[in-house]
């Protein structure tokens, strides 16, 4: 007899799992289905975890190389062993991943590896090299992520024209990596191969890099990356590649000269991981223009006990994101009536330095008509920046001039990842920015810099 269960996930990133773990904590019996031969998705597997892990390594070698001697560290001989710091990443990412499953055992949900195919709303076959079972469930919770977005007239060959699946696998240095796209990925992948030596060149189709964000945060990094040996051409909008003897020739809109490179990376966005499972048998309802998955606030889809969270449906296509989504959904089907505050969902791109945002831009509050107040505090003036020899960049605080009211929380810095922590809380809790500045911040520490800006908001800034 087949096996039935409480609730059956299909996909084991972070949103699948995290649901998996609390569903099975709230006593329901739970089967998650995972295609890949590792649990863990997409971050684990091929995204946030492994580039940070060779975000780290490079890091490390590139502050040695361009900071060391200053510190009284001699490397001489300095270099990099590819193979090594491919083999710790790999290391990380089995961590990780098999972390994974040793949370399933221990909360007792059953890990089904196949391609879960969708029968009908209570029933999924699982589709493996082996063998091919049926499983039925009450509740049925597609988790299935995002696949990455190409360019239809630039399709990837693996070897010169590859994603961030192929780029962060490298195992030799391009002397020429031409991107196309200045966002997330572009800037985090373009700083580990630009550390290590590469010419990196990015093509970005907007007028600055990362769209969406805060203008003079994205306009300050943009300057410091430039710095640090990345190219960037803004407004072009690559539509067409050729490949000639190993080198890939890029053609923009605009028509002008081609840019060449040995690898080209496509980093244009990616999209939601909607078809491939017969999902269209469930004749599920998608949100205007097709994008993604239409839910109601329980995240159940247009079809009864059918539900999805993370990159599929609205919102930002964010592991953190889809955890927290993963934890709203056990709730409410629990009947716990949580929700999930999208305006303060953090943003962070992992580049040297960081960048780490909440709330609203400048551009979206001016686009809005809210009046605001802004106050910036500078990296420079803080002892421990000055301390660590990191002094580049800034916390910019965005308040309601009718009410103070914390309305945006934008970072440039070191350690903006970790910064943006406190920003999200006291955004949370509806603080205002003379709640941010009358808090006791530990002295001598970056976060110091989240004070002294909102300290600037009352024109009492110290520093
Ligand atoms: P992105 O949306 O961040 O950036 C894509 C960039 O490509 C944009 O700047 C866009 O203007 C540009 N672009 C699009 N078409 C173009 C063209 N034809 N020519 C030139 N430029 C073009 O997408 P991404 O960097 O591919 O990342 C995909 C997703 O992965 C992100 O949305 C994010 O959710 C996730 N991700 C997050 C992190 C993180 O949180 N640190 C890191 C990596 C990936």
């Amino acid at each position: 007899m087949s096996e039935k269960y409480d609730l059956l996930i299909i996909g084991a990133g972070p949103g699948g799992y995290t649901a998996a773990i609390h569903a099975a904590q709230s006593g329901m019996s739970v089967a998650l289905v995972e295609e890949r031969e590792a649990l863990g998705g997409t971050c684990a597997n091929v995204g946030c975890i492994p580039s940070k892990a060779l975000l780290h390594s490079t890091e490390l070698y590139s502050d040695i190389a361009s900071h060391g001697k200053k510190h009284g560290i001699i490397a001489d001989n300095l270099h990099i062993d590819i193979k090594t710091l491919q083999e710790r990443k790999d290391d990380v990412v089995n961590r990780l991943t098999k972390g994974v499953g040793t949370l399933m055992k221990h909360n007792k949900v059953t890990v089904l590896y196949g391609l879960g195919w969708i029968i009908d709303a209570h029933t999924v076959e699982i589709r493996s090299k082996q063998e091919t079972t049926q499983v039925h469930c009450e509740k049925l919770l597609l988790a299935t992520g995002s696949e990455v977005q190409g360019i239809p007239s630039i399709p990837f060959d693996g070897k010169n024209i590859i994603s961030s699946d192929e780029a962060l696998e490298l195992r030799t240095i391009p002397k020429e990596l031409v991107i196309i796209g200045a966002g997330v990925i572009g800037l985090e992948l373009g700083s580990v191969w630009a550390r290590l030596g590469s010419k990196v060149t990015l093509l970005e189709g907007m007028g600055e890099i990362l769209p969406g964000w805060d203008k003079e945060l994205a306009r300050s990094a943009r300057k410091e990356f430039e710095k640090q040996g990345l190219n960037f051409v803004l407004n072009a909008r690559v539509s067409k590649a050729e490949t000639q003897k190993k080198k890939v020739y890029l053609h923009t809109e605009d028509g002008g000269d081609a840019y060449v490179g040995d690898n080209v990376l496509v980093a244009v966005g990616r999209k939601p991981r909607l078809s491939g499972f017969n999902l269209e048998s469930l004749d599920l309802a998608y949100t205007p223009g097709g994008r993604s998955l239409a839910v109601d606030e329980n995240y159940q889809t247009s079809v009864e006990n059918v539900y999805a969270i993370g990159d599929i449906i609205p919102g930002p296509m964010l592991a953190h994101k889809a955890l927290e989504e993963a934890v709203v959904f056990i709730e409410r089907i629990n009947g716990v009536s949580s929700r999930l505050r999208q305006e303060t969902i953090p943003n962070v791109v992992y580049t040297a330095p960081e960048l780490a945002s909440v709330g609203k831009t400048e551009e979206q509050l001016k686009e809005e008509n809210i009046e605001y107040a802004k106050s910036k505090s500078l990296m420079s003036a803080n002892g421990r920046s000055i301390a660590m020899d990191n002094t580049t960049g800034f916390v910019k605080v965005l308040a309601s001039k009718a009410n103070d009211r914390i309305l945006g929380i934008h970072i440039f810095g070191p350690q903006a990842s970790h910064l943006i922590a406190e920003a999200v809380s006291a955004m949370d809790f509806d603080s205002s920015s003379e709640d941010l500045r009358r808090i006791v911040h530990a002295h001598p520490t970056l976060s110091e810099v989240l004070k002294e800006a909102s300290m600037g908001i009352i024109g009492k800034k110290v520093h």
